[in-house]
């Protein structure tokens, strides 16, 4: 018998025939697989990447959809639609995020997935890339509710993650909550109870995560804007920015880059933008958005459209939020001297092309947000070592290994002149190349 499941549950079901990603809009990418394949093929061409690696790369190695019933604390069933897209693990155990959103679908997480394979070669740590989520809006939901769908979630990936096979980590929508969660659920499904802890990375700190995990890829950010100011001979104090999406790593940056005297004119999230001629004290945005849970209603600054946001005359405007944010129609209004993809994938191919064009620089993604997954690293040895590490120490380790990977890319795009997203794909895969080459493809 055919059972139909949306007659069966019909306020609840999540559609497992349509994606569900945005519909086509004339002139814009939708797709973001397609976006970083094409970044990939004008990394392979300007490298002469071996054809048999540039195949082998292509597509992700395992690509995982689980739906999941989860009875929720009102006593109803519904059911999800979990992902997790494992891209690569020439380099090691697959490493990734798990994000809650109700737009996650299945080749946004390919492309998030190869991204970190990117990310992880970028930075030279022993590992590969993953992606992960679940499609849901975690604001329609109760801690309870999370904490149920997260542990139902982790049970039907089961033994598909592991501390040494597959690694997940926060995302959007995700913190360390989530991340406790899982490691407690997976911890109950394996023998080894003790010696899992590092199957996540991203938990709190009594659980086992790292000090300065949290801070880590909005710190990552800022080392990445310094060298970018350094490089360029500015002077970073009085200099002005404008940051889309204060979650996490939004809210991170603006604080921290706070101390070097940058002054924050706008921001925005989902609720809108907000513009103040005198500067938002970050922190007290910060905490609003932790009482509240968005911007909106805080006191001081009045609203902008979305339009006037990324308009904004500033020095440094930080994407922080979704990616393909920002196309031809905003690239050509940009009024900033450099866009910092603190987000993943936050510009399309055409609005990097108008921001080349406008001589506007790009500090991209792979290489700007990877502190997040460099102190995940971090996390991860700890755990494996039983040791825990002081907040100076990680910040420290940190900022000398984003110092370092940013002066490679330099080196690279002057070597090959090339872009620096190019740059940071070519240093990824020449890493990936040279291992592939000694191990072989076997049989
Ligand atoms: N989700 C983060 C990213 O996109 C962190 C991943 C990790 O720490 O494994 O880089």
């Amino acid at each position: 018998m055919i059972v139909n499941a949306k007659k069966m549950n019909p306020d609840t079901f999540h559609p497992t025939s349509l994606e569900g990603h945005a519909e086509p809009i004339e002139g814009r990418a939708t797709n973001l697989f397609e976006v970083a394949a094409a970044q990939l093929d004008k990394a392979i061409d300007a490298m002469n990447l071996d054809p048999s690696v540039a195949t082998a790369i292509s597509q992700p190695k395992n690509e995982l959809i689980i739906h999941f019933p989860v009875r929720l604390s009102s006593g109803k069933v519904e059911l999800f639609k979990g992902y997790r897209v494992q891209h690569n693990n020439i380099l090691g155990p697959y490493k990734g995020g798990i994000r809650f959103h109700e737009g996650v679908y299945l080749d946004e997480c390919k492309a998030l997935a190869a991204w970190m394979t990117w990310k992880t070669a970028l930075q030279d740590i022993p590992y590969g890339g993953a992606k992960g989520g679940v499609k849901f809006n975690p604001r329609d939901y109760s801690k309870e509710d999370q904490e149920r769908i997260t542990r139902r979630f982790t049970h039907a990936l089961g033994t598909n993650i592991g501390p040494e096979w597959d690694i997940p980590a926060p995302d959007m929508g995700t913190n360390s909550d989530h991340m406790d969660w899982m490691m407690d659920t997976y911890s109950n499904i394996v023998a080894d109870k003790q010696g899992v802890k590092r199957v996540v990375t991203g938990k709190s700190v009594p659980v086992g995560g790292s000090r300065g995990r949290t801070e880590a890829t909005g710190r990552g950010v800022v080392t990445c804007i310094e060298k970018w100011a350094e490089l360029k001979k500015l002077d970073l104090a009085g200099m002005t920015l404008a940051v889309q999406g204060f979650g996490n790593v939004g809210s991170h940056t603006a604080t921290i880059i706070s101390r070097r005297g940058v002054i924050l004119l706008a921001a925005g999230d989902h609720t809108g933008y907000y513009f103040n001629p005198e500067g938002f004290n970050p922190y007290r945005l910060r905490d609003h958005v932790k009482e509240t849970g968005s911007l909106k209603g805080y006191p001081g600054g009045q609203e902008i459209s979305r339009e006037e946001f990324f308009a904004t005359q500033c020095d440094i405007l930080v994407p922080a939020a979704l990616e393909l944010q920002i196309s031809a129609e905003e690239a050509e209004k940009l009024n900033c001297k450099v866009v910092v993809d603190a987000a993943n994938g936050p510009t399309d191919l055409e609005g990097e092309r108008v921001i080349a064009e406008r001589g506007i620089d790009i500090i991209p993604d792979v290489l700007a947000n990877s502190g997040g997954v460099v102190v995940s690293y971090y996390e991860w040895l700890q755990n494996k070592r039983s040791e825990t590490w002081e907040k100076d120490e990680v910040r420290a380790k940190l900022e000398a290994k984003m110092r370092k990977a940013y002066d490679r890319v330099i080196e690279k795009c002057e070597e090959l002149k090339v872009d620096m997203r190019t740059a940071c794909y070519i240093l990824a895969l020449e890493n990936i190349q040279t291992v592939y080459q000694r191990r072989g493809i076997w049989p």
